[in-house]
Parts: structure tokens; C-alpha cells; sequence
């Protein structure tokens, strides 16, 4: 199948084109770890999620870079307002992220086996700024480095700023600047006081945001690949100047094929920040009792290049859906595990999955087409739920329903077939209690009758409770909640 994404640098959708036949080479900018990340930083991450295990499904196979910004003008500010070292700061919020991503069901980036850190990487980044002063598109003034604007003609190729016509020679120390003029920007940065150095053949200093993610990109995927993705904020400047010294560089074009932009949520349809209190990191939200699912689903049904607006109305609404999904599949473990029952009228819901499957892979063939793909997949839900409610061929019916589950789940991530793995002691209470509650006299003997009640207590003491189904089905086990990172959450 052709997949069409669209790509910022053509300006348009186009079909993706891997450069070497079934791999595919992604890197994302990573966080900043100056903070906890926040929901606006994970839903340009899930966006990648879904794009990655699209590929994957697709039988790509991808090796997903993940850069840690470790030292910018963020991380050092931080650090030096809780006077700490730089490594002592950022640590904590390391940790914080990787967390978060396994709590969103985020796949962890899988190239190198540690996601790289920029203050780990200095020594590449000092040679690549080496090659640019080499090919006069970066000069050293005072002991820093900046890059050469007016040398790079194509500058403004990705945010169609149209900025080569601006160069103004102008210099810039800072990292994010907003200005809509070609600005040379900083490479190098001669030490400051209280900053943290490295050397260098320009004496003593640190590297600037942008070259951190030239250098980190190709050094583990090469100096052309297939996919760069990040947040909208970061087209320009950031995005702008990594081809700029990336092809400035290496003169190898493109630098990168498909460039994936995410827009920006917002909160309440305001732009999020601390002073608004609209602000949320994940562990606002999970310590509000929000499912992490359900937070990964609002995150994820709208599509990529779409204003996503959050709200807590949202994400209660997710909650049900992903409670709905969770019944469902719930449904169909149950009887899939059982023997046959019901009629045997052929629902044939087997072969009508496969088609909504396919059906669903087709929608976000186009350009992850997620909102098209979650009608469809609801809409094969809706199908399970009523077959297995007819009880219609119902162990076949169940068991494609958990097929269809298990599949779904790959794709988007939701984790609605991780939810009922039942540990096998709690599965022999149950049977026990089914064998008391099946004696001809359970419904005189109080004995009988006190011994059911307590299997079920202990059942319920683990974390899990005894769903009974219709007179003359067996009764089964759900799980009463999840634990993550540990936070509760109920379902
Ligand atoms: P940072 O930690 O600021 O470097 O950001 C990490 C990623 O989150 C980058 O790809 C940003 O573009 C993205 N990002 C930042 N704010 C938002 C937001 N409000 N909505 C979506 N993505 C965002
Ligand atoms: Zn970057």
C-alpha cells in the first residue's frame, strides 16, 4: 500500500518513500529537561507513537532516535537557579519522561539503547562545526561560532519564510528567537560564569539548541534520512537551521525526505501556560484520577496537522469510550475462554473484522487519517458487541473479537487487551466458587452461600471482582483497576 503523508519541506501530501527499501530512519526532537514534560509535549509525542507503529505495521522496520536536550539555555538556567549541577538538574526529569512514556503506552524511542543526551555528544557536534567554519558557512567572532546565513541560499526552504533575501548579518546568542529575519545563529557558545563548559578549538564553551539535533541525527541515522518530526514551534527557527547545517555540512540533499510538523494544542481554546492555570503535566492529570488511556486517546483522535482543543469534559468523554472498548473486549475474552454457546447461525464477524481492519489501515494511509480510522474501529466494536449480545456463534465471534482487539491495540496503543490477564490463583477461586454456587441446594444453604461471598471477597481483595453473566453462564473475573507508575486509576 502507498502511505501519503504530508510533508512540511514539499508543502503538500506526498507518498512516503523510504531511501533504503522497508527501513525506515525517524528522529524526533526530544524534551527539553528543564521540567516534567506537559500534555502539549505528548501529543506530538503519541502523534510520532501512531505514526511509528503505523510504519511498523505496515512491516516497516524503524529505528526511532530520541534526543535528550540536556544543555540549552532552559536546562542552564534551571540549574543554576536551584544551584545545581547541570547533570543533577536534568536527572530527575530524565527519569520523569521515560516514566511518561510508558504510562502513555508511548513505544521508548529504540536506536541507540539510551536515548542520546546532547552533553554526551560534544565531541560530534565540535567536528561538525569544524566542517562548517572548513566551508566558510560558520566563522568564529570572540570565542563563540555562528553560522554563515547568507552561505546557505536555500535558508527558509522548510518554513517558507522566504528569509534568503533578508540575511542581515545580524547575530543571535539565543536559542529560540522568533524573528522573521535570517539571523546567523549561535553553534558554539563561548563560556559564561556560573555556565557549564566543554573545550574546544575556540577555548571553552557549549554548544547552541539546533546544532545538538544535526549532530545527534546523523551521527545514528546517517547524514540523509527518511522522517524528522516535532511540534510546529519548531519549523522555524530550529528545523530551519538543521538543514542549514546539515546540508551546508555535508552537501548532501535532502538532509531529511518527509519533515512531520504537529500542531499545537490548546487548553480550553487558549494557548496553555502556568500564569492561565491551564497548564497540565501528566501527573496533574493522573493525580485527578484520569486513566492514562483515556489521556492517550484524547491526545491521539485528532488528527496531527488539526487544532486539537483539550479539555477535562474531553477527557472524561475518553474515559468512557476507552471503558466501553474495555467492556467489549472484556466480553469477548470471556466467552472466547469458554465453551461454545448460543446458535450457530455463521456470523461470520471473523471475516467482517478483517475487512474494518483493512478498512481503518486505509484511512490512515492518508495522511493518518485517525479520525476516519477511530469511526471505523468504533463501528467494528458496535458489530462485536451486538454479535456477541445475539450470541451469535459466540466462542468463533469472541475469539475474532480478541484478534481484532489484539491488532487494534498495536496500532493505537489504547492497551485494551492488557487489561484481563487474570493470574491463574484467582482464576481457581473462581472455579471454586462456580462449583459451590453449582450445588442443587445453594440457593437453602446459608453454609454454601457465605463460602461464595467469600471467594468473591478475596478475589475482590486482589484487585479484581466476579462479574456474574446471564443465569446458567459461568461468571467471570475483571480487574477493578489499573495500577501505573503508582497512581490508581478505576474503571
Ligand atoms: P520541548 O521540550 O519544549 O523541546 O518540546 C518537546 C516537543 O513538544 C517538541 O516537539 C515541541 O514542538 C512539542 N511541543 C511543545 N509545546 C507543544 C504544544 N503546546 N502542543 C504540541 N506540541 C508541543
Ligand atoms: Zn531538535
Amino acid at each position: 500500500v502507498n502511505i501519503f503523508l504530508f510533508n512540511t519541506l514539499a508543502g503538500k501530501k506526498e507518498a512516503f518513500q523510504t531511501i533504503d527499501e522497508g527501513r525506515v530512519g525517524f528522529y524526533s526532537c526530544g524534551p527539553t529537561v528543564y521540567d516534567y514534560a506537559h500534555i502539549g509535549n505528548f501529543r506530538t509525542f503519541v502523534a510520532q507513537d501512531l505514526l511509528r507503529r503505523f510504519l511498523e505495521q505496515q512491516g516497516y522496520h524503524v529505528r526511532h532516535v530520541m534526543n535528550l536536550t540536556d544543555v540549552d539555555d532552559k536546562t542552564i538556567a534551571g540549574a543554576n537557579q536551584e544551584k545545581k549541577k547541570l547533570e543533577e538538574f536534568t536527572e530527575p526529569y530524565v527519569a520523569a519522561f521515560q516514566n511518561d512514556l510508558n504510562t502513555l503506552n508511548i513505544l521508548q524511542p529504540n536506536y541507540p539503547d539510551k536515548q542520546p543526551r546532547a552533553t554526551q555528544e560534544i565531541p560530534e557536534m565540535i567536528q561538525l562545526i569544524q566542517k562548517l567554519i572548513q566551508k566558510n558557512a560558520a566563522y568564529e567572532r570572540e570565542g563563540s561560532v555562528y553560522y554563515r546565513v547568507a552561505s546557505f541560499p536555500e535558508y527558509g526552504k522548510l518554513s517558507k519564510k522566504d528569509l534568503g533575501k533578508n540575511v542581515t548579518g545580524v547575530r543571535v546568542d539565543v536559542d529560540e528567537y522568533e524573528r522573521e529575519e535570517a539571523t546567523d545563529f549561535v553553534l558554539w557558545k563561548k563560556s559564561k560564569e556560573n555556565e557549564p563548559s566543554w573545550d574546544s578549538p575556540w577555548g571553552g564553551g557549549r554548544p547552541g539548541w539546533h546544532i545538538e539535533c544535526s549532530a545527534m541525527s546523523m551521527k545514528y541515522l546517517g547524514t540523509s534520512f527518511d522522517l524528522h518530526s516535532g511540534g510546529e514551534d519548531l519549523i522555524f527557527p530550529h528545523h530551519e537551521n538543521e538543514i542549514a547545517q546539515s546540508e551546508g555540512a555535508t552537501g548532501r540533499k535532502p538532509f531529511v525526505r518527509h519533515w512531520i510538523h504537529v500542531k499545537h494544542l490548546l487548553v480550553d481554546g487558549e494557548k496553555m501556560s502556568k500564569s492561565k492555570g491551564n497548564f497540565f503535566q501528566l501527573k496533574d492529570l493522573l493525580e485527578k484520577g484520569y486513566d492514562p488511556m483515556a489521556i492517550r486517546y484524547s491526545l491521539l483522535s485528532v488528527h496531527y496537522g488539526a487544532q486539537l482543543n483539550f479539555t477535562l469534559q474531553g477527557l472524561k468523554e475518553a474515559g468512557e469510550v476507552i471503558k466501553k472498548l474495555d467492556d467489549c473486549y472484556f466480553q469477548c475474552l470471556t466467552h472466547a475462554n469458554r465453551t461454545p454457546g448460543g446458535n450457530k447461525s455463521g456470523a461470520q464477524l471473523g471475516k467482517k473484522l478483517d475487512t474494518a481492519m483493512n478498512e481503518i489501515v486505509n484511512a490512515l494511509c492518508d495522511d493518518l487519517n485517525i479520525s476516519k480510522a477511530l469511526a471505523l474501529f468504533h463501528e467494528a466494536v458496535g458489530l462485536i458487541n451486538r454479535t456477541i449480545d445475539e450470541r451469535t456463534d459466540l466462542q468463533n465471534s469472541a475469539v475474532s473479537g480478541v484478534t481484532f482487539f489484539n491488532e487494534t491495540d498495536r496500532l493505537f496503543g489504547f492497551d485494551i487487551s492488557k487489561i484481563a490477564e487474570t493470574p491463574s490463583e484467582l482464576l481457581h477461586a473462581l472455579l471454586q466458587r462456580e462449583e459451590v454456587r453449582g450445588a442443587s441446594d445453594f440457593k437453602q444453604n446459608k453454609e454454601l452461600q457465605k463460602k461464595s461471598d467469600e471467594l468473591r471477597d478475596n478475589i475482590g481483595m486482589r484487585g479484581w471482582f466476579v462479574k456474574d453473566l446471564r443465569p446458567g453462564e459461568p461468571s467471570t473475573l475483571k480487574k477493578k483497576r489499573r495500577v501505573w507508575d503508582g497512581v490508581q486509576v478505576n474503571r
